[in-house]
């Protein structure tokens, strides 16, 4: 079988021979780079186990290379699958039954390849055997394993919130889908393929360098990049022939063809690929997306938007989809004005805190002349400092700026200032406004950073586009003081309503109090008495009494505490979990029947950023809430009580949220209870506190989110608490 599909070919293949240096040399690039993070690494791997795979092709004479190169071959959609899955981020090294980025299931299949084809090589000498039917059929199972290792992309590109990044997963799998086809069609006997390695290899070769490019870049490339890069190396490809034709018509000798050819490569390659990138960038993302039509949109839409993490958000996504940048990022002033946070980014994660006192070069600049700073525009007036002999203390200063920049992953970075209402504000409040000659007061004006970059051109943005970038980071400035302001009165609101809620609250405690003490006067025995014989059952009285106070105040803290905590990235399935181990055994054996508790968690939910403990909080209240309305049994008779806790992802009108749904089969919500639920001390419960609902929409607000309620007399309750989903995570 193997020797029947070699029998036209040449013994020594000179492609194989090409596709093996290709692949060293690509994985040789990576290696040089001296980086060594794991993508790195299997990239590494990727490329030795396809050189390997060319090399025992070189010889196509042996059979026993042959059987080797069959033996590499089968290992291709492991190392394809080990390096998506690590690049893509989808190798956590806590799973367990992954063994080097790879299920344990895969490497037994492997193995078993690998022991079959060992076999069949002993039994070669029986060509009628079915040993001799392996090569074909390892054939086939790599094609399928080859199609299979593409996976990761495709869990990528639904996992993905961000259109761009979608779109760039999509043809990066499209591509890769293409290339396995093409590869299976060179290995066809012929005539339907060639018969060996030829276009579809050289196009692994030209995916693999893709692949290697993104890898490099550390972010994902978008059509029009890959274009430029195949108008760059086809016209080196072609530069390269013409002059070895040329020297060859001429009658140079060999060596000094490769010496001339050295040369051409050295000199030219730098500005011949900036200006073939360049020109492909002009046609196809210039006329294709209007930057100016996309940052008015973007204006108009921010008037509209209060809260800032999504009006960050809306930022970054629409500046994406502009691809006008391949990086952007926002950073805020924290709270005590010493250093400025980053809210979100995209493109390769820059550093996560500037600190301003460090920074003070860049943060000074931007608040003295309140113009973009630009890579560009510093090394212009480096080179003119250079030139005229300047102070060194300015080209210090140059370069420092120039430092943070790199560090901010910025090619511009543009200010957010407060606007004069803010210091209209400040002076009214008796505080003193920043002097003009003393800017390093960053914190009080400058709000934030908006940085960006293009790292496919130089100089990608002119002036008009920057001064349009420099007005709608203004209009983040004003929605950055408005959600202050907004913050501030909602604070106002809840020490107005707290004040309300202490009359409730002297009510609650009064009634308590009451039964307490005629209990304790029952009790407590006159000189010389002993205690009357029903004692027992007045003390149960006080302590019951003692609890539901000790419970209402406890929860009426929680609702007068302001909500603070670091708000982390959460995953909510997780905190369902933790919350059902939380359920206390008594609320689910009060029942007769037991109401039962179903779980359906959503798997790969995307994380939200909150309080992991916060939440705990909310989702305890909610389903203790259902299991004491199933108290009361079912709605329909016949049916058994039920809760069922379920977790979903569903895109809003701000982007993807994430639901936790309380859905029981109790009673449900008459109309006059549902007009007065989330109002604080409303309870129809006798040991209830009416703090539970409050609190829960308190604490679900502070996160960004919201409670849904549905329900109908006798139809059971659904709680739904929807909670917004942290941005997209950069794909490496
Ligand atoms: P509490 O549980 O202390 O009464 P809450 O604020 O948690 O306080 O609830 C207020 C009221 O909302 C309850 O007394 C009850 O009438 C109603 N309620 C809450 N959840 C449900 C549910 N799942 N089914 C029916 N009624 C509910």
């Amino acid at each position: 079988m193997l020797e029947g599909v070699e029998r036209d070919i040449p013994a020594f293949s000179s492609i194989s021979t090409l596709l093996a240096a290709l692949t060293l040399v690509l994985g040789g690039a990576v290696v040089l780079s001296g980086r060594r993070r794991k993508a790195y690494l299997a990239f590494i791997g990727l490329c030795a186990n396809l050189f390997l795979w060319h090399l025992f092709c070189i010889y196509r004479s042996s059979t026993a290379l042959a059987y080797l190169a069959l033996g590499c071959l089968c290992f291709v959609p492991v190392s394809l699958l080990a390096f998506l899955r690590t690049w893509l981020g989808e190798n956590r090294s806590q799973e367990s039954g992954i063994l080097l980025g790879v299920p344990r299931s895969v490497w037994v299949l492997l193995g078993a390849e690998e022991a079959a084809l060992l076999y069949a090589y002993t039994q070669r000498a029986y060509p009628h055997s079915f040993w001799a039917h392996v090569p074909s059929l390892i054939r086939v199972l790599t094609l399928v394993g080859l199609y299979a290792a593409l996976s990761p992309l495709l869990h990528a590109y639904r996992r993905s919130m961000s259109r761009v990044e979608k779109r760039r997963l999509l043809y990066l799998l499209g591509v890769g889908a293409i290339t396995v086809t093409a590869a299976a069609i060179d290995h066809l006997p012929s005539p339907y393929g060639s018969g060996g390695p030829a276009t579809g290899s050289l196009l692994t070769i030209v995916y693999l360098y893709f692949l290697q490019q993104t890898l490099f870049l550390d972010r994902l490339l978008d059509i029009n990049e890959l274009l430029a890069k195949v108008v760059v190396l086809s016209a080196f490809v072609l530069l390269l022939s013409a002059i070895l034709t040329l020297m060859t018509l001429i009658g140079v000798e060999q060596k000094q063809v490769v010496t001339l050819v050295a040369f051409v490569i050295l000199i030219l390659y730098e500005p011949l690929r900036n200006l073939l990138e360049a020109q492909v960038h002009k046609w196809t993302a210039r006329e294709r997306y209007e930057l100016k039509q996309h940052l008015g949109e973007l204006r108009n839409a921010l008037t509209n938007i209060i809260d800032l993490r999504e009006a960050v958000r809306k930022v970054l996504s629409l500046l994406e989809e502009t691809q006008r940048m391949t990086h952007a990022s926002v950073y805020l002033v924290d709270a005590d004005g010493a250093g400025y946070e980053l809210q979100g980014h995209f493109g390769p994660r820059p550093v996560e805190r500037l600190d301003a006192a460090a920074r003070r070069p860049l943060l000074w600049r931007l608040l003295a002349t309140r113009q973009p700073v630009t890579l560009e525009q510093l090394e212009r007036e480096r080179q003119s400092l250079a030139a005229t002999g300047g102070a060194t203390a300015e080209l210090e200063n140059l370069d420092a700026i120039g430092r943070t920049l790199l560090e901010l992953h910025a090619g511009v970075v543009i200010g957010i200032f407060a606007s004069t209402l803010e210091r209209k504000e400040t002076e009214r409040q008796g505080m003193p406004w920043p002097a003009e000659e003393e800017p390093w007061v960053p914190g009080e004006t400058l709000l934030g950073l908006l940085c960006i970059k293009d790292d496919r051109i130089p100089d990608p943005f002119a002036p008009d586009e920057l001064e349009r970038l420099a007005s709608v980071a203004s209009q983040l400035g004003i929605t950055v003081q408005n959600s202050k302001l907004y913050e501030r009165m909602k604070e106002r609101d809840r020490l107005a309503a707290l004040g309300e809620m202490a009359a409730g609250l002297a009510h609650e405690i009064r009634n308590p109090l009451g039964a307490i003490k005629g209990a304790a006067e029952l009790v407590a025995p006159r000189p010389g008495e002993k205690l009357p014989e029903d004692a027992a059952d007045f003390l149960q009285i006080i302590v019951e009494e003692t609890r539901r106070l000790n419970r209402v105040v406890s929860q009426f803290l929680d609702y007068a505490r302001p909500l603070r905590g670091e708000l982390v990235l959460v995953d909510v399935n997780e905190v369902v979990r933790r919350t059902l181990l939380l359920l206390p055994q008594e609320a689910r054996g009060g029942q007769n029947p037991p109401a039962e508790i179903q779980l359906a968690l959503m798997p790969d939910l995307p994380p939200v950023r909150g309080d992991p403990e916060q939440l705990r909080q909310v989702f305890l209240n909610l389903a203790l809430n259902a299991l004491q309305a199933l108290e009361a049994g079912p709605c329909a008779p016949g049916e058994s009580p039920r809760l069922t806790i379920s977790t979903a992802q569903r895109r809003g009108r701000n982007g993807m949220q994430v639901e936790v749904r309380f859905a029981d089969n109790g009673p449900g919500i008459a109309p006059s209870t549902r007009k007065s639920l989330f109002i604080p001390f409303f309870t129809t419960r006798e040991r209830g506190t009416g703090l539970g609902l409050p609190i829960s929409q308190r604490i679900v607000e502070h996160h960004g989110g919201t409670i849904e309620v549905r329900s109908r007399l006798g139809q059971g309750a659904t709680f739904t608490v929807v909670l917004p989903v942290e941005e997209a995570p950069p794909t490496r």
